[in-house]
């Protein structure tokens, strides 16, 4: 399970922080909810495509000795299962769908340069899931005046600020921005949209 790492700063910043497992230890499993401090279980790689930092970063990870699973802390700078940073993401949506660029002069307001196709599969997902952003961001913010959900989802998301957003979407309701990938049990295990549940 990928839970948010509670750390807000730089790539950089993340990196430096990661060597002491205390810092950010959790202080009860999110999966069982057992009340005992998770056990330092080493770290993964992936990759992350920011506008300043390209290359693999460490995520940290935590096992559950009563239930035996594991609990990455994912940097809230990344979206689970997506190589580019938030940054990024909401850069290149922001040039394309508010305002109104091509995909290619939104791709290159949005460094480090990427294939055409993954801004077109971000976009892809964006819409399928902009009517659930707006209808969940509404705990966060108003609803403003828009012509279509997309639009209202985009002002939404800009006025919250996108880390913010995905503080209380993934860390809060476990709403992937983009929509979690088919194929994998939804909320990273559950489907639907409920602002009333509590943190996972
Ligand atoms: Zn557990």
């Amino acid at each position: 399970m990928q839970i948010l790492h509670p750390f807000a700063g730089s790539v950089q910043q993340y990196i430096a922080q990661l060597s002491d497992p205390d810092r950010y230890r959790p202080d009860h499993c999110p999966q069982c909810q057992t009340k005992h401090p998770l056990t330092a279980h080493g770290f993964y790689t992936r990759t992350l495509s920011d506008t300043v930092f390209d290359g693999i970063i460490p995520v940290r990870r935590y096992l559950c000795e009563a239930c035996r699973r594991t609990v990455s802390l994912l940097p809230e700078f990344v979206l689970p299962y997506l190589r580019s940073s938030l940054t990024v993401i909401a850069l290149f949506l922001v040039a394309r769908l508010l305002g109104g660029q091509t995909i290619e002069a939104a791709c290159r307001t949005a460094p480090p340069p990427m294939p055409y196709q993954r801004g077109q599969f971000w976009i892809r997902r964006f819409r399928a899931q902009a009517e659930a952003l707006g209808a969940t961001l509404a705990a966060l913010i108003q609803p403003p005046p828009a012509p279509d959900f997309v639009h209202r989802a985009l002002t939404m998301l800009e006025s919250t600020g996108w880390i913010a957003a995905h503080r209380f979407l993934f860390g809060g309701v476990r709403c992937h921005l983009l929509g979690w990938p088919r194929g994998l049990a939804p909320d990273g295990r559950r489907a639907a949209f409920s602002p009333a549940a509590t943190p996972a």
